[in-house]
């Protein structure tokens, strides 16, 4: 009945998941402060309070994410990537590729079937093929990031983004909003320009059966299905919890082998 938890505060969430037996019992996710040390706080409390209990019945708590080293009470800091692989294995059993894309990074890797990491590659030095780039879409085209993931679903003829630079791109968005191009067009567009980026990634790792994605964007069905065609492999987004959880869950696992 050994009590662990994970927090994992990213550069746009924070998220937390008390675990019992290998299972989640209380998982919040919060929008990340200024300060980590209090959307660490804010994402663990809401976890106790739906696990129902409180930290000190947790035997010990790993703090992963780029904030971790300011999470006030963990016994041990972990990094992304090993978090991340071992939380979607926990997702998806079947797991052999992982694809984590967040606010700010994008991670592909290629993990045995022991979720420990063969080989990885990250892009965190540029907006464009992270969630950001769909932030800041979604805003010029005034929707949400979740209405954006399902614009593709009714597109007739995406546009092409002339560039994938961040910047850029919002221009070509304007013009075609300006031009009176459907929104579901250029939505779709968008969620194009960001699988294509993804893509590049993915490949690189040699992607191979099962691809699982892991992260906010894996809640986009629009950037999924295109990354899907790209890599011409199915791709699992997991059921077993939100997406978004999966580096709290491996940092919950991870706390638990300690
Ligand atoms: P981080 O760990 O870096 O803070 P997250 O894994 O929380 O990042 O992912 C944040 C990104 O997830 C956002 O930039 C947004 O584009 C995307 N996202 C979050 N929720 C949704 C949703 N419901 N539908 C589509 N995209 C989403």
């Amino acid at each position: 009945m050994t009590l662990t938890a994970g927090c994992d505060v990213g550069s746009l969430t924070a998220k937390a998941v008390i675990m019992r037996d290998g299972r989640i019992i209380g998982a919040q996710v919060v929008k990340s402060r200024a300060k980590p040390e209090i959307s660490a706080k804010e994402a663990m409390a809401g976890a106790l309070t739906a696990a129902r209990v409180a930290l000190e019945d947790v035997a010990a708590c790993v703090g992963t994410g780029y904030g971790r080293e300011k999470i006030p009470f963990v016994k041990e800091v972990v990094s992304e990537i090993a978090c991340h692989a071992k939380g979607a294995k926990w997702l998806v059993s079947s797991a052999r590729t992982v694809i984590d894309i967040g606010g700010q990074d994008c991670k592909a890797m290629r993990i045995d079937e022991h979720g420990e990491v063969i080989k990885f590659i990250t892009n965190d030095k540029c907006a464009s093929g992270t969630g950001r780039f769909l932030d800041v879409m979604a805003r010029v085209l005034g929707i949400s990031v979740d209405e954006l993931g399902r614009l593709s679903a009714g597109a007739k003829q995406p546009v092409t983004l002339a560039s994938t630079c961040t910047v850029w791109a919002q221009a070509d968005v304007i013009k075609y909003l300006n031009s009176g191009i459907a929104v579901a067009d250029i939505g779709a567009g968008i969620n194009i320009a960001m699988a294509n980026r993804v893509a590049i990634l993915a490949n690189s790792v040699k992607a191979e059966h099962d691809v699982c994605m892991t992260g906010g964007v894996a809640k986009n069905n629009g950037v999924v299905q295109t990354l899907a065609q790209l890599l011409g492999r199915r791709i699992t987004v997991p059921r077993k919890a939100d997406p978004q959880l999966a580096g709290a869950i491996g940092a919950a696992i991870i706390a638990g082998q300690l």
